[in-house]
């Protein structure tokens, strides 16, 4: 028997959890969210580039306070190994200042009902038979049951997903992202893509500018390959214009993280148990974002959770509404960005290829990587042509 019960027992306060708590309790669940950190957000290992406020402030309904956000974005190019760059596409999105980003989302939880405990971890689910009916939690060296109607694993992948037997691709890079002061020449509202696999392979590494002369600069490294994260940025930083941009600038910041990668989990739920966030892949595949899709997904889980404990019906097959509703929505362009991530992933083999692709289809690229749709016919047509 556990010792205290909640409607909906959250598992970590990033964007997914925070969204998921506050949606749960606005749909009238009570909410405890469980954070192991101290302070939410901080460490900040972050690129910090999400979409635009107006393009999902409505769908989840309020408005942060604008200090979260510094730098408009509007556009996107990709920088060949020469320094020759893809036209730019337009796009719209901000950059944030991901610890008082996050705090902020925690706040907005809070406001409307949700509690949140810090410090603690969950160390395990607690089950009868095969569904979930709570969380064990450590603080210090006292271990403490949690009941829950539903547990929503918002951890990264940390242990819900693992605990409660929900299985789904982890491909995971490592990331060392730098931010700097002294950057020179950059159009601050422009996010430069620099690729090759002499320092990024399978990957990308994202220059996202912060204001005039400010930005961040990161390289990941898939999980098992023999580059070490110091040798790629090492090699980033002999790129011509990077040189350029950051030859006389200083590091104010240097983080590194993890990403999830691998794409969807096809059944992120069970009995009483849902997955959001990076816990169910949801980060986009090919330019990696995942702070809009975590948003989204906590907001969806977290209404669903809380309708299926007031019917008194957690089972898996109602809580199966969640993923639907994801989707067929956002989920959308997890589909699209699966599809460019495998494409991208022929195109980033060679420097040789990649400065061909950015010269000869540097627009559909560019499209491709960000959130653009209808590029992915001309890019896959593009690399049947290089292996005639
Ligand atoms: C280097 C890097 C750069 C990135 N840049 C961008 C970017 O520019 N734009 C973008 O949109 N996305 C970016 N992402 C991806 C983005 O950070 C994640 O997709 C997003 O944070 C997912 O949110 P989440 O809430 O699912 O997980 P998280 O933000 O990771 O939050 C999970 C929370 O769970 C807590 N937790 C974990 N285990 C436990 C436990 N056992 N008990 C209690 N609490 C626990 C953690 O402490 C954490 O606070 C980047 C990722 C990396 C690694």
């Amino acid at each position: 028997m556990a010792d205290t019960k909640y409607d909906v027992v959250v598992v970590g306060c990033g964007p997914a959890g925070s969204m998921a708590g506050r949606s749960a309790v606005l749909n009238g669940a009570s909410v405890l969210i469980i954070e192991k950190k101290s302070a939410i957000g901080i460490p900040n290992h972050c690129n910090e580039c999400i979409a635009a406020p107006h393009l999902w402030e409505e769908r989840l309904g309020f408005k942060l306070n604008p200090s979260v956000y510094s730098q408009r974005i509007t556009k996107f190019t990709i920088v060949a190994p020469s320094g020759e760059m893809a036209p730019p596409l337009e796009n719209d999105c901000i950059m944030v200042e991901r610890n008082i980003f996050d705090r902020a989302l925690a706040e907005e939880a809070v406001r409307a009902g949700a509690r949140i405990m810090l410090n603690t971890r969950v160390v395990d689910v607690v089950k009868e038979g095969d569904a979930v009916t709570g969380v064990m939690v450590q603080r210090g060296d006292v271990k403490e049951k949690i009941g829950a109607g539903v547990v929503i694993g918002c951890d990264a992948n940390n242990i819900v997903a693992q605990a409660a037997g929900i299985q789904g691709p982890y491909n995971p890079s490592h990331w060392l992202v730098k931010e700097f002061a002294g950057v020179k020449g950059q159009d601050p509202e422009t996010c430069y893509t620099y690729m090759s696999p002499r320092f990024a392979p399978e990957l990308h590494a994202p220059h996202m500018p912060k204001g005039p002369d400010t930005a961040n600069l990161s390289v990941g490294i898939p999980q098992g390959h023999d580059l070490t994260l110091t040798d790629a940025y090492d090699e980033l930083m002999k790129h011509p214009t990077v040189k350029e941009f950051f030859g006389d600038a200083s590091p104010v910041r240097i983080s590194g993280g993890t990403a999830p990668g691998g794409g969807l989990w096809q059944k992120p739920y069970g009995n009483g148990v849902m997955l959001a966030g990076d816990a169910a892949g949801q980060m986009w595949e090919a330019n990696g974002g995942g702070i809009n899709p975590a948003m989204m997904a906590g907001h969806f889980g977290g209404e669903v959770a809380a309708k299926a404990v007031q019917q008194g019906d957690t089972s898996e097959a109602v809580l199966a509404a969640y993923h639907e509703k994801y989707l067929s929505t956002i989920g959308k362009t997890n589909a699209i960005q699966h599809e460019a991530k495998e494409l991208l992933d022929r195109a980033i083999v060679s420097d040789e290829l990649i400065e061909r692709a950015v010269t000869e289809i540097g627009k559909e690229l560019v499209g491709l990587y960000t959130y653009a749709r209808g590029y992915t016919d001309v890019v896959r047509d593009w690399l049947e042509e290089q292996k005639a």
